[in-house]
């Protein structure tokens, strides 16, 4: 080891400059971030679940100096840093160019939850991955983006199995000196704290920054001295708690929300809700506006003008409904701000307002208070028009102002390590860019490198050069999806090893055969999902999986909701499946669903498979992270696959149509989902030429890569959300 002598100003720097980094989640997406964090204490890093921050604080300050004193560690200690000052620095950015606008006037964006990474568990499922993946694309893409999301100190909860095989729930203490969070202060150096008023008290809450690259989200935690226990109970869980919770929670959200905005002296260009949880932000806004004279329609236009709302579900429970007590409970002081009736409040969120039977609805609230609204795949936008024509009863139902914009995924912070590392090796080996992880790799790393690196993968031209077998040999392809699937069967492995809760031993090396065609499903189980609809088969499975020249294997993994008692019923029977059945050992299902697990899964399996019941998955994501990886789509023809699916990069099950009867469509789903793996999937996985390479699946997965990864990816989708709702109407177009 090469001794330098770095000055102890110098130390002091790098050590500053290395919390700085650990309190901006761009080390989430930056290979050699995670690196340096992971190298500092390889075993914190697993144990505290990858938290750059945590990881940090068990090192302690002298070690620092010690360890910085190692000349190559500093040296790539200093890139990194040198990486994200370039990052943040960076002037020729798509949003300098496409958006200037919205630099000085952010979007403001409000998410009752974000899924960032592992290490901060504040999102429930896949609307909060895609908030926390449009954040960072936005941060890349550099347009102004402020996010809003409540700070849940319990997070959403941890699934454990119990000996029955049924999913039981608990909580972890998040403790904000340990997470990549920061307290927003005041003038004076003090927490800020701002007011909301719900029910007929003030409630008080505090603010967490996230630093999401350049952007930034604001976590508003209610959990003050100044409040009594309930209300500081508003911010203990992602959705926890019955209707009430929720409908405070919400006005905390949206109200508080704007009102911490006011505070920081933003004005945002516009207010984009996710979802029906943000919409008393309108509230706020008509509120605003009658304080300052303006009479109560006019105020309301003039909010609508301010925002844009997404759908994100045609399921009827995705959408909050309170009754009139309700409302008018939670909303007691409020209202009274407004100076409206309860009546009017509630035809706010009536589709026919004069109906007293009918409960005040989010969704209702959102869309009459934007002026633009999608949903989030071509047929959710169709759906979403139908579902709601009637707040448009003179319009053609194809007229009704829903668009649509796809969802994606952000690719680099779902690409795996070890594959990131694989396309960055591929490119500099082509003459593209340098490989920064060789290790005579001083001289040409140069700020702005990983920029580069971020566009080359988010490009078409990219995954154009992979499919090209010059640039990529079907055998290094080959051994990468080899790779990646072993590491999937160890992580599998290692997990069921830990989880003392399944006592029915299987020896490590006879739980899932690493050269085995392995099939993965991993998602919430809301019953719409249909998780165990392949084992309506079952003797056919069966057999499947005890072809030892074509075997078949499953992972499965994914939480019900706390209070769903026929998803925790479907969680059940498949581990049931796995340990008693003639599945055993060729099923496992992995506890505790989160982000980590849903990289792993994605990477590893070989198909990731969906069979929500159509059209009811609005997009779905998580078979976007399967394409980078080489993870091939075998997926009921809903949400995002039927736009990508094109007939040679994966695979479908059924038909762009459904029967009207679900008994039906259960039935007919099942029969076309075994015909696809046994007629397509299986043949095309062992159909090996003489030197054992599966020349037509690899042939699938180029195909993938060049038309989806380009394609569904928070990039493009962040660029469309821009382009047609962000910047100013008349400029917009
Ligand atoms: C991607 C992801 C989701 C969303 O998956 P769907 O395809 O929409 O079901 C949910 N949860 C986690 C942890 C994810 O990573």
């Amino acid at each position: 080891m090469s001794m330098i002598a770095l000055s102890p100003e110098e130390l002091t720097k790098l050590i500053a400059d290395l919390n700085r980094l650990a309190r901006n989640i761009w080390w989430t997406w930056n290979q050699g971030a995670q690196e340096i964090f992971h190298e500092l204490s390889p075993r914190c890093w697993q144990n505290l679940y990858h938290n750059a921050v945590a990881v940090l604080r068990e090192v302690s300050d002298y070690e620092l100096r010690v360890r910085l004193q190692d000349e190559e560690f500093a040296r790539r200690v200093r890139q990194v840093l040198q990486d994200f000052d370039a990052y943040l620095a960076d002037k020729e950015t798509w949003g300098r160019q496409h958006a200037p606008a919205l630099s000085q006037h952010p979007v403001a964006y409000f998410s009752a939850e974000f899924g960032f990474h592992e290490t901060l568990p504040i999102a429930a499922g896949g609307l909060g991955i895609l908030a926390g993946d449009h954040a960072k694309s936005a941060s890349d893409l550099d347009i102004g983006f402020i996010g809003i999301s409540l700070f849940y100190r319990e997070g959403y909860f941890q699934q454990q199995i119990n000996q029955d095989n049924w999913q039981t729930e608990y909580y972890t203490l998040l403790n904000p000196d340990n997470l990549p969070l920061e307290p927003v202060l005041d003038a004076r150096g003090q927490p800020l704290v701002c007011v909301v008023e719900i029910e007929l008290t003030d409630v008080y809450f505090q603010v967490w920054r996230v630093n999401v690259g350049r952007a930034v989200v604001y976590l508003l935690d209610s959990n003050r001295p100044e409040n009594p226990q309930h209300h500081r109970d508003l911010t203990r869980r992602v959705y926890g708690g019955d209707n009430t919770m929720r409908i405070m929670q919400e006005v905390l959200l949206g109200v508080g929300g704007v009102r911490l905005l006011r505070a920081l002296g933003v004005q945002p260009s516009v207010f984009h809700m996710n979802e029906g949880h943000a919409a008393f932000l309108t509230l706020e806004l008509v509120r605003e506006k009658l304080a300052a004279g303006r009479p109560f329609a006019d105020a309301v236009a003039k909010t609508r003008e301010q925002c844009i709302f997404t759908t994100h579900t045609p399921v009827e429970a995705g959408h909050d409904r309170f009754n009139q007590d309700l409302m008018g409970y939670a909303l007691r002081k409020l209202m009274g701000q407004l100076k409206i009736s309860l009546e009017t409040l509630m035809g706010l969120g009536r589709v026919n307002p004069a109906d007293d039977a009918e409960s005040f609805c989010m969704t209702v609230l959102g869309l009459k208070l934007s002026r633009a609204a999608n949903g989030v795949s071509e047929l959710h936008g169709r759906v979403s028009r139908q579902m709601w024509h009637a707040l448009w009863p003179d319009k053609p139902v194809d007229q009704v102002p829903i668009g649509h914009i796809t969802n994606g995924i952000h690719l680099t912070g779902w690409m795996k390590g070890p594959v990131r590392k694989f396309w960055q090796r591929k490119l500099s080996g082509a003459g593209g860019l340098p490989d920064p992880l060789a290790s005579d790799s001083t001289s040409f790393w140069k700020p702005g490198h990983n920029i580069s690196l971020e566009r080359e993968f988010n490009s078409t031209g990219f995954w154009q050069k992979v499919a090209d077998p010059e640039f990529l040999s079907d055998e290094e392809l080959w051994a990468l999806r080899y790779k990646l699937r072993r590491e999937l069967i160890e992580f599998a492995r290692r997990r069921l090893e830990q989880h003392v809760s399944q006592p029915d031993f299987i020896a490590f090396d006879q739980l899932l055969q690493p050269d085995a065609l392995t099939i993965g499903f991993a998602r919430r189980f809301a019953t719409y999902k249909r998780a165990p609809l392949i084992f309506d088969q079952f003797d056919n499975i069966v057999k499947l999986i005890r072809d030892r020249r074509q075997p078949v294997q499953f992972i499965f993994a994914g939480k019900a909701h706390p209070r769903d008692d026929d998803g925790k019923r479907y969680i059940q029977r498949i581990i049931h499946l796995s340990k008693f059945s003639d599945l055993k050992g060729h099923l496992v299902f992995i506890e505790n669903y989160d982000i980590h697990v849903a990289r792993q899964m994605a990477s590893g399996c070989d198909v990731w498979l969906n069979n929500p019941r159509r059209p009811l998955e609005a997009s779905g994501t998580s078979g976007q992270k399967a394409g980078c990886h080489g993870c091939l789509n075998l997926s009921i023809m809903d949400g995002w696959w039927r736009e990508g699916f094109d007939g040679t990069n994966g695979f479908a099950i059924g038909t762009d149509n459904h029967p009207d009867s679900i008994e039906e469509q259960d039935r007919l789903d099942s029969a076309n989902l075994f015909k696809a793996l046994t007629e397509e999937v299986i043949p095309a996985f062992y159909n090996r030429d003489d030197r054992g390479i599966p020349r037509q699946w690899l042939q699938l997965i180029r195909r993938a890569m060049v038309t989806l990864v380009p394609q569904y990816n928070t990039w493009r989708m962040v660029q469309e959300y821009t382009r047609k709702y962000y910047l100013p109407p008349q400029t917009g177009k």
